[in-house]
This record gives C-alpha cells, sequence and structure tokens, in this order.
C-alpha cells in the first residue's frame, strides 16, 4: 500500500550555489523525485543561483544531466522530467557583489512561501543573509537553510548565529543535517515513543552501554582540503553523531514539535560531561599499496588531522548516570556501516547455569546500509542437546518488512526540503543546540591542540586503531564488528 502524498503549498526556491556538487548531486535530484511522487506541483519556481555565467537553458541542461545521473530510477521518466525542468530558472549573481540581486528579486512571486538555500561555502552565509535582507527577500514568508559546517567552533557558530539572526528569526533557519532526515533516525523516535515496551527499560538500571558508529569504507576522496582543516570530530562527532546520541538519550518531548523536541535535544547535549583525554582515541589511515594514505591523499605530509576517532561519553543526568556512551566514526574502515546498538545488562540471575553461557538482548538500529532494527532476543537452542541458549534477531529490515516500494524511502534530502516548505523545523538544529555540541567538543580540539600529538596510524580496511578496542576492552565490553 503506497503511502498518500500531500502536495505542499506552491513556492519560490532559490539555491545559492545551484550549480555545486550538493546542488547537482542531492538537491535537485531530491526536489525532481518530490515532483514525480506529487509532492510538488507545477505552480513552483526553482531558481539557480551563482557566479557562473549561465543562462537558464544552460541551467536546465546542466539539471537534466545531474538529475540523470543521481535521480535514481525515476529520472527514465522523460515526460516528467522535462515537465520538472520547466520550474527551473537561473541568475548569474555573485555572493559578494552587486549584480543579480534585483533580478533575482523581480522572480520572487507575491504570496508565495520563499525558501533560500545556502548551498555554498559557509563564509558566504552571511553575505547572503544581508543581500537577501537589503533587497527586500527577508519577510515573514522566507526562510532559509543552511548546509553544514555550523562554524568551525564555538566562537564562530556564535558569530554565525548573531549574523544571521540580524536577517532573519530562528524560525526561519533551518540548520539542515541531513542525519535527522534519515527514515531510521526518525524511527528511532517512533520505536522509543510509539511503543511501551522499550521506554521502560530506556534508562542506566536496565541499558549496560550504548555504542554510535559511524564507518565508512572510503577516504577522503576529493574532499581533502575541506576535509584537512577539518577533521572526524568536526565534520561527523559535533553534529552527525551529537544528534544520533541526543534522540536515543533525550527524554519524552511532550508533544513531537519543533521546541519540544529541540529542547529535550539541548538538556542531554548540556548534561555532557567533559571527555577526559585518556577517553578519546584518535587515527588517521596508512596506506594499503592500491591506496594512498591519508597524508598523501591531503596533499599533506604534517597533517595531524584524524581520520578516526573513537570517545567515551557520560551524561550526567539520572536516567543515564553510570551508562558509557560509545562513539566511534572513520574513514577507510572495514565496510561502510553505521549503526546505533543499545546493549542491554545482562539478566539479573541466570536459572540456566554457567554452561548457558552469557546472553544479552541488544537493540540496533541500522542507518546504513540495510536501514532496519534488530533486536536480539535469547532463546533455546533447538533439539534434544538440554537447555542451550543461543542469541537470534528479531529483524525488521525495513525492505523486508514493508516491502520494497514502502521501503523506497525519500532520501533524507527529499524529507528536509519538504519540511522547509512546510515550515517545520522538528528535523533541522536550534542554534542554541549548535552551540552547545561545539562547547562539548572545544575542549577535545583544543585538549589535542595543545598536547601536539599526532593521532595514531591505522591499517586501511582495519576497524581503527588498537586503542580503540582498548577503550572498550579496558571496560570489559567489546566493539561490535562493523559489518553491513
Ligand atoms: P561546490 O561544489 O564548491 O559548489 C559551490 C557553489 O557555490 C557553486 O555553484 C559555485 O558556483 C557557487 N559559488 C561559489 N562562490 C560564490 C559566490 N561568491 N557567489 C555565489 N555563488 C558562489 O560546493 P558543494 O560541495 O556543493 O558545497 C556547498 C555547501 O554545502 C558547502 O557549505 C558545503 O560545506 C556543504 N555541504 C556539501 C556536501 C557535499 O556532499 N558536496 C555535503 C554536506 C555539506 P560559481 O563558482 O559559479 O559561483
Amino acid at each position: 500500500m503506497a503511502s498518500r502524498v500531500i502536495p505542499v503549498d506552491p513556492f519560490d526556491l532559490v539555491i545559492f550555489g545551484g550549480t555545486g556538487d550538493l546542488a547537482r548531486r542531492k538537491i535537485l535530484p531530491a526536489l525532481f523525485r518530490r515532483f514525480v511522487a506529487g509532492q510538488i506541483e507545477g505552480d513552483v519556481r526553482l531558481i539557480g543561483a551563482a557566479r557562473g555565467d549561465m543562462d537558464r537553458d544552460g541551467y536546465r541542461a546542466m539539471a537534466r544531466a545531474a538529475i540523470t545521473e543521481f535521480g535514481g530510477e525515476e529520472s527514465a521518466r522523460k515526460k516528467d522530467l522535462t515537465a520538472f525542468l520547466d520550474l527551473l530558472d537561473f541568475v548569474t549573481l555573485d555572493a559578494r557583489g552587486t549584480e543579480g540581486w534585483e533580478p533575482l528579486a523581480a522572480l520572487m512571486r507575491p504570496d508565495r512561501i520563499r525558501a533560500f538555500y545556502f548551498s555554498v561555502a559557509p563564509a558566504l552565509f552571511g553575505d547572503l543573509a544581508k543581500r537577501l535582507h537589503k533587497h527586500g527577500m527577508a519577510d515573514e514568508r522566507s526562510r532559509i537553510v543552511v548546509e553544514k559546517p555550523f562554524g568551525r567552533d564555538l566562537d564562530t557558530a556564535r558569530d554565525l548565529n548573531r549574523t544571521l539572526a540580524r536577517h532573519f528569526s530562528e524560525g526561519q533557519i533551518y540548520r539542515i543535517d541531513h542525519y535527522l532526515g534519515k527514515e531510521t533516525v526518525q524511527n528511532l523516535m517512533a520505536i522509543r515513543f510509539g511503543n511501551v515496551l522499550f521506554e521502560p527499560l530506556w534508562n542506566s538500571q536496565y541499558v549496560d552501554h550504548i555504542q554510535i558508529t559511524v564507518a565508512e569504507s572510503v577516504g577522503v576522496g576529493g574532499r581533502g582540503d575541506y576535509y584537512d582543516k577539518s577533521g572526524a570530530m568536526r565534520d561527523m562527532v559535533q553534529n552527525h553523531m551529537m544528534q544520533l546520541l541526543c534522540l536515543i538519550a533525550m527524554e519524552p518531548p511532550a508533544k513531537f514539535e519543533p521546541d519540544a523536541v529541540r529542547d529535550e535535544k539541548l538538556k542531554v547535549i548540556r548534561a555532557l560531561d567533559p571527555v577526559a583525554r585518556r577517553n578519546v582515541v584518535r587515527g588517521q589511515y596508512e596506506g594499503d599499496g592500491t591506496q594512498p594514505g591519508y597524508r598523501n591523499q591531503v596533499g599533506n605530509r604534517d597533517s595531524t588531522t584524524e581520520s578516526f576517532v573513537a570517545l567515551k561519553a557520560h551524561i550526567s543526568n539520572w536516567r543515564w548516570a553510570g551508562t558509557p556512551f560509545y562513539l566511534r566514526t572513520g574513514k577507510r574502515l572495514r565496510d561502510r556501516a553505521s549503526e546505533i546498538a543499545v546493549v542491554f545488562k545482562d539478566a539479573p540471575h541466570s536459572i540456566f547455569g554457567a554452561d548457558a553461557g552469557r546472553h544479552r538482548n541488544i537493540l540496533t538500529i541500522r542507518l546504513q546500509p540495510n536501514e532496519g532494527i534488530e533486536l536480539g532476543v535469547t532463546i533455546k537452542e533447538p533439539g534434544p542437546g538440554g537447555m542451550r541458549l543461543i542469541d537470534v534477531p528479531l529483524d525488521m529490515t525495513f525492505a523486508e518488512a514493508l516491502g520494497p516500494e514502502e521501503a523506497d524511502f525519500p532520501d533524507a534530502y527529499e524529507r528536509l526540503i519538504m519540511d522547509v516548505i512546510r515550515g517545520n523545523q522538528t528535523l533541522f538544529m536550534r542554534g542554541d543546540e549548535v552551540e552547545a555540541a561545539w562547547a562539548w567538543t572545544d575542549p577535545i580540539i583544543a585538549d589535542w591542540e595543545e598536547e601536539g600529538a599526532t593521532p595514531l596510524d591505522y591499517a586501511t580496511g582495519s576497524s581503527g586503531p588498537d586503542d580503540a578496542l582498548m577503550l572498550m576492552h579496558r571496560d570489559g565490553r567489546r566493539w561490535r564488528e562493523i559489518r553491513p
């Protein structure tokens, strides 16, 4: 049974940086797929904007190529594609210049929702906000979508928040973290707050620990320049992993409404203890004969930027005191696999004796690949061999449970862009959340810089540096295997 698609209200959307990598790989294909799904109807204007000298036809040709390459199966629907491309326009402008802004303002229609997607370098966010304001495009119908990274530390994030606040209210600013647009991530909230089964157990009395892994098998690729100035802590932990941690750990909000949810997430971040040096491991991948190591790849022989981080975090509140949260993320690891594992404590007493072994319930939320949820339960091994226990998964791979059609989830960008148009900020980060996240990660980064230590090497295709394994071993625990 296909889910019902409710069309959004007519809108004008400007994509600043409309010719860039993100626009071509994600934003335009996402809009196209929503168009094919019937969520975007004809009365919509989509305007690319960049410095490049391009006209409307040139932009449509570029968009056609991008959607054909990245738009999935739907892009084979030529009639739909042509109809979609008819919605596109292009304006040449410089975020820091004067030309092009009046023509852009002239394209905006009265009584339409106006969305401005800042898909340009963060250094230009303030310039764009200022010019939108100056040219009368920052009114109550307007909203801006701001890409990551949102600052590179607390000070720069605060500056950026202040700059944007001069021209737009908090209710108009959509700070995007595409992890929040993932179906499974939202399912995490549905599972927690839509079932009576889990919430009573969701605390330090029953949960031994929680592991969050975001593992990539690829290296930095062509993003070396950006990545080397950022590193895994800034690129992944401060934003994506922090958001996952918040959704796992937060108290039930009174309502599924933007500020109710974001208030609870903020409380989690503020309850995080500072992380002791011994509880953080960072690494850098080595080459493997066929692929270059990190330093060669980014072209910086002295780079001390980490491509891997593992850490142990504690949340000092009533619910989680004593339950560690282990986070790890890295590139060039064994496989591409992202998951959250809630590892429950042992049963208080085993009636089956020592031979039965140690068995634990683990709830695994798989973000990629094979989005789904799995609950490990202990049962009797079938057969006449006595009371031997084994663990089996109650597996709900969405593609199997829901059928391929239902499980063909909209990409995170599809959902998030539609939320912008609908004016729903629940899945976007609030300014104070971003600042609190930086306030927690800044001292960790400052400690590395002060210490001047280089990251530990780890082999391409491994699970990261051995010290990351030790982080768990010394607590008598183990990371789950990185596997898709
Ligand atoms: P990109 O490929 O370098 O594209 C940048 C775009 O901005 C181009 O369209 C460029 O066109 C335009 N631009 C540059 N300077 C401009 C100016 N002064 N005025 C107006 N337009 C200007 O970058 P990207 O990878 O698409 O990334 C865009 C943003 O998304 C960045 O903030 C990035 O951090 C973020 N992001 C990207 C990804 C990704 O996968 N690519 C993922 C997450 C976040 P002209 O040169 O013709 O002006």
